[in-house]
């Protein structure tokens, strides 16, 4: 049998074999479309020089693909019913481990050294992500102490436009500060919502993270750094200066904090956090710690 898993065909046979019903609980929506599968590899500009992680395998589609380029492929599933769909479809890779283990509670440096063999090679994450838990999955990723050079994620549509977006768009937000600070990020392509079992209500769209050599921005303090770009986007209609107050208190001393601060980054109070740079929020959370209250 020489089909792709992805085929409709090939599909359709492996979950009636197994009996699988979908859980829309864990966002099965499984892609049928190799063509999609093999942009979506290419795109990554995956070879046998190459480790990858995958999020989510589901009946092994992506994976199957992964496995024909990479050197070896380490993937995270939550749904113990797919374990044994997998060492069945994937029975012919080798270089293909499965880890029965919801990837949001993973060490991911840890598993990553131990499984593969050769941690010297470029590592690069590929997936088509529960939608349920997108975000989660990418910070998880950012936060861990991996060394992802890059990662190529199909994800809702309207959450890649937000990753991507840039200041004094709507769909700019405290998100895009949080990716783009450590990554460049760009929308490689759309994927329809026909190419999925079951289809979900939206279109869905392939991002592209390469990691940057050093941040986006110099900060004194990346916590706080977050903190502000947090805060600045708590109240979405808002003016900077009322979401300051909300986030850090209205009392006399902070408001002294906050518009000398202001004053130092050169940013006018009334304007609205969608309107701030990158470096824009870089000098005003800097200017906020050398001044301190
Ligand atoms: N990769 C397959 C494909 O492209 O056809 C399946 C993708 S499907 C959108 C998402 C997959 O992630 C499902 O297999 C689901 O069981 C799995 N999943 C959901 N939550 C997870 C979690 N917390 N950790 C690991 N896998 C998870």
């Amino acid at each position: 049998d020489t089909r792709d898993i992805a085929t409709p065909s090939k599909t359709k046979e492996i979950l009636q074999k197994h009996g699988f019903t979908f859980k829309k609980s864990l966002g099965q929506n499984f892609l049928t479309e190799p063509n999609v599968l093999r942009k979506i590899v290419a795109t990554a500009e995956i070879d046998e020089q190459t480790n990858v992680i995958e999020v989510g395998p589901g009946i092994g589609a992506l994976t199957e693909q992964l496995a024909k380029s990479a050197k070896e492929v380490l993937a995270f599933e939550i749904d113990d019913r797919l374990i044994s769909v997998l060492a069945d479809t994937l029975h012919d890779y080798q270089n293909v481990k499965v880890i029965h283990q919801d990837v949001l509670k993973a060490d991911l440096l840890k598993l990553t050294t131990e499984n593969f063999t050769d941690n010297s090679l470029p590592l690069k994450v590929v997936a088509n992500l529960p939608y349920y838990i997108t975000t989660p999955i990418m910070m998880h990723f950012l936060e861990s102490d991996l060394p992802v050079a890059e990662m190529v994620v199909m994800m809702q549509k309207e959450v890649a436009d937000r990753i991507s977006a840039v200041p004094g768009t709507k769909a700019y937000g405290s998100l895009s500060i949080a990716v783009q600070y450590f990554m460049e990020a760009k929308l490689a392509f759309i994927v329809p919502k026909t190419v999925f079992v079951p289809q979900p209500n939206v279109d869905s769209a392939i991002l592209k993270l390469t990691r940057r050599n050093q941040p986006a921005v110099k900060v004194v303090d990346e916590r706080e750094f977050f903190k502000l770009t947090k805060a600045a986007f708590q109240l979405r209609r808002k003016t900077l200066w009322n979401n300051l107050l909300h986030a850090y208190g209205k009392d006399e001393e902070t408001k002294t904090w906050l518009l000398q601060s202001l004053e130092r980054a050169a940013i006018d109070p009334k304007r609205r956090g969608e309107t701030l740079s990158l470096a824009e929020f870089a000098a005003l959370s800097n200017a906020m710690l050398t001044i301190k209250k």
